[in-house]
């Protein structure tokens, strides 16, 4: 007897990936993939069932619906903080994820989480408290998109990779899930609206720079001036240390006037002297970068601390001394690392529900 087919999954393919699909296992043409992508991504129905009323191949239609999955995950919990739209999703295997939608003067920009937990033990991070759990599948990831779309009716132009998860770390399914949700067919997001957040993974950067594709946006969390700080905090600088991670980032493909963005924890009585400033504006020199300094937001169990108001705003001041182009990220409000930098901060419970 011969083996039923693979099933293919939707949130996982292109437009053309899906054509070909179409064609090399049933002899389809684009026709039908154009009904597809227009029944769930314009008109918001993930149940294909019914524009598969393709009356003229019913054999077809029973195929597809046998074959293609159409996979989107139960929203369970929301939270609404200062703004802020926290979704929690499950998982098939029963674990979780969050993705924050957060809204702009025109339109809404979503963080995505890429692995469940982080491996990359971050002294400073919520999530790494949590320890690792799994990579997320390219259909995952694509999903949190299509839910904040559709689910929640957002107007997402931007789409950032800040959520859970160090996003280098999965890189094969996130540059696939950039392909995805940038097709035009789809839910066209361009790659100048999309930023990958890397703790410093090296390997990633220099393959994500082969890619050729001048238009994403990298951040890159350095948070530390100097190698001693960042292996404090950050265990990943053993691996790659900061000499090698600005070589990368010098390689890395720009557009005109583009910029890396490096980002900055700021923990009081760690990294916020004058000293540090002068270390990391000669650390940046030769890259062109705009900095964001984002105040440590506690975390239960923490020795670091909060520096004052007044603290953040020298620390800019010296930043601007040195002639760098800095901005200074809330802690709360609208802003999407106060939304996206520390999830799994709380426990969401029931009574926060809307
Ligand atoms: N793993 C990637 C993507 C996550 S982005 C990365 O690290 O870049 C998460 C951002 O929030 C990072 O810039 C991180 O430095 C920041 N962050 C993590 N914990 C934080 C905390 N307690 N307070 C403020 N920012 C934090
Ligand atoms: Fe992972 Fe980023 Fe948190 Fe570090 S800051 S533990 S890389 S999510």
């Amino acid at each position: 007897m011969k083996n039923p087919p693979t099933p293919f999954k939707f949130f996982e393919l292109t437009f053309s990936e899906l054509t070909l699909e179409l064609k090399n296992r049933y002899g389809k043409g684009a026709y039908y993939a154009t009904t597809i992508f227009r029944e769930i991504y314009v008109n918001g129905n993930p149940d294909v069932g019914k524009p598969l009323e393709f009356s003229r191949s019913k054999t077809f239609c029973r195929q597809l619906l046998r074959d293609l999955e159409i996979n989107l995950n139960p929203v369970t919990e929301i939270k609404k903080e200062n703004g802020l739209t926290k979704f929690v999703t499950n998982l098939r295997d029963g674990l979780k994820i969050e993705s924050v939608i957060v809204p702009m003067a025109t339109h809404y920009t979503l963080c995505v989480s890429t692995q469940v937990g982080c491996k990359m033990g971050c002294r400073f991070c919520e999530t790494a408290r949590h320890g690792f759990f799994r990579n997320l599948s390219v259909e995952e990831i694509v999903g949190q998109l299509y839910t904040a779309k559709f689910g929640f009716g957002a107007r997402v132009r931007n789409v950032v990779f800040m959520g859970m998860g160090e996003p280098l770390d999965n890189y094969d399914n996130v540059v696939q899930a950039i392909r995805v949700m940038g097709d035009q067919r789809g839910m066209d997001i361009p790659r100048r609206y999309v930023s990958v957040s890397t703790s410093g993974r090296i390997d990633g950067i220099r393959k994500l720079a082969a890619l050729n594709w001048p238009q994403l946006n990298l951040a890159v969390s350095l948070n530390a001036p100097n190698d001693q700080i960042r292996s404090k905090i950050m265990p990943i600088n053993n691996i790659y240390p900061m000499v090698k991670l600005r070589e990368a980032l010098r390689d890395f493909p720009m557009k005109k006037n583009g910029a890396i963005y490096i980002e900055y924890v700021l923990i009081k009585n760690l990294n916020d002297r004058r000293e540090h400033v002068a270390q990391l504006a000669d650390y940046l020199k030769p890259l062109k970068v705009k900095v964001n300094v984002i105040p440590y937001n506690p975390h239960t169990d923490s020795s670091f601390e909060t520096p004052e108001e007044k603290d953040v705003s020298r620390f800019i001041d010296w930043l601007v001394e040195e002639k760098i182009f800095v901005r200074k990220r809330s802690t709360k409000g609208q802003d999407i690392l106060a939304g996206c930098g520390q999830l799994g901060k709380n426990p969401l419970s029931k009574d926060q529900f809307v």
